[in-house]
């Protein structure tokens, strides 16, 4: 804990107006890159805090709603440029306090300026239907109307791109928002925010709170005045997340884990599916919901998929994410590189060989760091832990199987459902994929980790719950219908 003196001391946006919280006190948030180096310092707030913010988000929810839709779309293509103008600083940050390496972080960042963009546009698209009435002189219509203020709650893995693409919705939707980041990439979001500062949001329209998930993030699910509560995290945290916000009897959306197939079949591009494995695994350390984690291999072509397998992951570069020429990071913070340190033990514990990694790298570049080889386990039974369980690192089960049918049992065989894909030649075989698996996203002859923003995002089972984000779809989980009837 420090005091409040210092410069680098991100404070809470309420009402338009970087605060001080009543606690006085503040968090460091370390870079994983080297742990003596402090990104800045996020306030640990308070009840009190949080309530300043939610009444701020709900005495501006009125004059928000009534602004209209066209009119809101226009901030958000004003935030849209102004993030686009501080790409290179907000993305640098986000790698030294999170570790994904520069160039994502700017991919990252740039996603963040087109979700504007695509939101920005919505406000000037339609928001309902006209329904035939029975009675000939009425005209029958739905209109969509915003929930009010809705509790935004988000991880560190995305700290532009998951915040934006719950706030744009919610706010052109006519929300005001209350925003509590993951406290492992607070600066990066309270950069993100000041974008919106500077496009001259009204008063209130959107909050920023630091500040513990027990306290600020538990606090705001509970505060009677939120009207919703979108979260991206833990299935653990998103479990409370549910309870709390199902006994208050308010909407709720929730996207959580996911422990992602790639089947590649005996026809397979062998070439093609590697790259994607790779891409889908190890890009950003694979803490990503998307990350592959488990590769389904039919067995005819095991042994050459897995040779090719070994030899491309040799050539990646592990490192400071600042650097040139470094392809993988760091993992975010010192808790998630034990659970990966964790997982590694209990895979070897249970029986599966390590093929590749399972190492902690050392030396000057690496012992100030959170950093792990990128690591392949094979001889995984589909029931072990690493098999089932998600890692949120760069590890990777191979899982062989007898045919497709067996490799599609597999895939299905967690409790999540949030992507898979398949790497086939064979129209029958992607046919039955498309079919068989359960996910919310199916990709064929793509990596597991890719997302389009203008499509529906979410899973199937234990990943998600509730309308899907994204798209047109978000308009779901922020609006309700209402279903006017006007008699002539
Ligand atoms: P958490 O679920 O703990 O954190 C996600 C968000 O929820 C953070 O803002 C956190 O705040 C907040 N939070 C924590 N406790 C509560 C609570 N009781 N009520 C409301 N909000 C709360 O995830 P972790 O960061 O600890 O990551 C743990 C694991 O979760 C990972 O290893 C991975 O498996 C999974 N995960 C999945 C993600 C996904 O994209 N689906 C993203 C991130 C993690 P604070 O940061 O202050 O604790």
């Amino acid at each position: 804990m420090q005091t409040l003196t210092n410069e680098l001391v991100f404070k809470n946006f309420i009402n338009n107006k970087w605060v001080k919280s009543y606690s006085k006190e503040v968090s460091k948030s370390i870079s994983p890159m080297n742990k003596d180096e402090v990104v800045g310092y996020i306030q640990n707030s308070t009840k009190e805090d949080l309530d300043q913010a939610v009444q701020a988000a709900y005495q501006a929810k009125k004059a928000w709603r009534k602004l209209g839709e066209v009119q809101r779309g226009q901030y958000l293509y004003k935030v849209a440029n102004i993030l686009e103008e501080n790409l290179n600083d907000i993305a640098e940050t986000m790698t030294k306090e999170m570790g994904k390496t520069l160039p994502e972080a700017k991919g990252e960042t740039a996603r963040g300026v087109a979700i504007l963009r695509y939101y920005a546009g919505e406000g000037m698209r339609k928001n309902g239907d006209v329904i035939p009435s029975t009675d000939k002189d009425a005209l029958m219509l739905t209109k969509r109307t915003p929930l009010g203020v809705v509790g935004v709650i988000t991880p560190w893995n995305f700290p532009v791109a998951i915040p934006i693409w719950k706030i744009a919705p919610a706010l052109v939707y006519g929300n005001t928002v209350v925003f509590k980041p993951a406290t492992e990439a607070a600066v990066t979001a309270a950069k993100v925010v000041e974008c919106f500062e500077k496009a001259g949001l009204p008063e209130g329209v959107l909050n920023f709170i630091t500040g513990s998930g027990s306290v600020i993030g538990q606090g705001l699910v509970n505060h009677p005045l939120i009207d919703g509560i979108t979260f991206t995290g833990s299935e653990t945290v998103g479990q409370t997340v549910a309870n709390s916000a199902s006994s208050r009897g308010i909407k709720y959306q929730l996207e959580l884990g996911g422990k992602n197939p790639v089947i590649i079949t005996k026809d397979a591009n062998l070439d093609e599916a590697v790259e994607a494995v790779i891409s889908g695994a190890f890009r950003s350390t694979g803490q990503k919901c998307t990350a592959t984690s488990r590769v389904i291999i039919e067995e005819e072509v095991y042994d050459s998929f897995k040779e090719k397998l070994i030899k491309e992951t040799e050539k990646i570069t592990v490192g400071n994410g600042l650097k040139e020429g470094v392809w993988m990071g760091p993992c975010a913070s010192e808790s998630q590189f034990n659970t990966v340190k964790k997982y590694i033990e209990i895979g070897k514990a249970e029986g599966a060989t390590l093929l590749y990694g399972g190492e902690i790298l050392t030396g000057e570049e690496y012992d100030k760091g959170y950093y792990i080889k990128p690591t392949i386990f094979e001889k995984v039974k589909p029931d072990m832990r690493i098999a089932q369980e998600e890692i949120f690192g760069p590890v990777i089960a191979l899982i062989k199987a007898e045919n497709l049918e067996k490799a599609i049992d597999i895939a299905n065989d967690t409790k999540y459902g949030l992507s898979a894909s398949i790497f086939t030649t064979n129209v029958a075989s992607l046919l039955e994929f498309i079919d068989e698996i359960e996910a919310g996203l199916v990709r064929i002859n793509a990596e597991s980790a890719g997302v389009e923003l203008q499509a529906p995002f979410g899973g199937m089972k234990s990943s998600s719950f509730g309308p899907r984000e994204q798209g047109e779809a978000a308009k779901e989980f922020y609006t309700s219908i209402k279903t006017i009837f006007i008699k002539g």
